[in-house]
């Protein structure tokens, strides 16, 4: 989104080597760190590099790194990843980050969803969506829905693809509220994450009446997050609420933030 490109802030190059270990069962590698682009409110490293492809010994693959289709050679590397079997079995892999929707096009599309990459999700259960970010405002609405309409062609399962959705910073409560009706018209997930901080401590400063966020007031924090987590219990339970006999955010109270 053009006003929210700034000059590059100066940011500390990370020198670490190139990420590649196993926790909790599955591969966690890096094929690319830091990203190109620059948003204002990101703290992704600008100095980009590129990794070449390590050696895959686990048959789940979690892939960090923001810039992930920044990389000239990702078509190649993309087929050589799929191509890559563990005691005989395939690999399914999982971008922790995402894509830019800004650099996706029908055969690279294509060529993600031939090859398994997809979703590891908080259990690791690997599933056949895609996360991107909707960051920007009204503009970035048509891309949006092109977007979802180009993975689901290509056979990503509508409700698994999930959106980012930056929520304390400059982009006013106002809008995320549109941008998440939006998403829940279209039946895909959001998830809103935050601005220089996690979900966990913004939520408990809303609670807590420790808010010192600049640029959302904590109700407008607090409201937001439960309406997310309620719109993506819809979209994933086919519009039927899972929590209603169970004391969660009540069908009345859903209906009234809409
Ligand atoms: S990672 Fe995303 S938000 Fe960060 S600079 Fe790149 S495009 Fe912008």
């Amino acid at each position: 989104m053009q006003e929210l490109i700034m000059p590059k802030l100066k940011r500390e190059e990370s020198q670490r080597p190139q990420l590649n270990k196993v926790d909790k069962g599955i591969q966690w590698i890096e094929l690319n760190r830091g990203c190109k682009r620059g948003c204002a409110f990101c703290y992704a490293d600008p100095n980009y590099k590129v990794f070449d492809v390590p050696e895959i010994t686990n048959n789940k693959v979690m892939i960090i790194g923001e810039g992930f289709l920044y990389d000239p050679k990702i078509k190649e590397k993309i087929i050589e990843l799929g191509q890559k079997k563990v005691n005989g079995k395939v690999v399914y892999y999982g971008l922790n980050q995402g894509i830019d929707f800004r650099l996706l096009d029908k055969q690279i599309a294509e060529l993600l969803c031939k090859n398994r990459f997809g979703i590891l999700n908080s259990k690791y259960n690997w599933q056949k969506g895609m996360k991107f970010a909707w960051d920007g405002g009204s503009n970035h609405e048509q891309l949006t829905k092109e977007t979802i309409d180009l993975l689901i062609s290509v056979g990503y399962k509508r409700n698994q693809i999930q959106v980012f959705v930056l929520t304390l910073w400059k982009i006013p409560y106002e809008v995320c509220l549109y941008k998440l009706r939006k998403l829940r018209g279209w039946k895909v997930k959001i998830d809103d994450c935050t601005w220089n901080t996690n979900k966990e401590t913004a939520y408990k400063k809303a609670i807590y009446d420790q808010w010192d966020y600049p640029y959302w007031k904590a109700h407008e924090y607090y409201y937001f997050r439960a309406i997310s987590r309620k719109r993506n219990q819809l979209v994933i339970f086919n519009g039927h609420d899972p929590e209603l006999k169970t004391g969660g955010l009540r069908k009345n109270d859903y209906t009234l933030q809409k």
